[in-house]
């Protein structure tokens, strides 16, 4: 039987938030077969490093809209905090 037990770090949030895997999750989810430019749909992207808080926030650059993006660009996973979503 498992009890929770307050106060003493059961649950991990860095551990839930953990930069890496939120972004490989959120990649693999928005674009299981690749990664597709949001704008315009277009597959062929230019990778442009990663965001300069967020190190594992990659960046693109489209090929064919010029447009730029990053794993969270248009979805719902731009909410900065987590932990205060309603
Ligand atoms: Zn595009």
């Amino acid at each position: 039987m498992i009890e929770p037990v307050m106060g003493s770090g059961v649950v991990n949030i860095q551990d839930l938030i953990d930069d890496a895997n939120c972004y490989r999750k959120v990649r693999e989810l928005r674009w299981p077969e690749g990664v597709w430019c949001p704008f315009c749909g277009d597959e062929h992207l230019l990778k442009q490093g990663f965001d300069s808080t967020q190190k594992q926030r990659q960046r693109y650059q489209c090929k064919s809209c010029r447009r730029y993006f990053d794993d969270l660009t248009g979805t719902i996973w731009r909410r900065r905090n987590p932990r205060s979503s309603a």
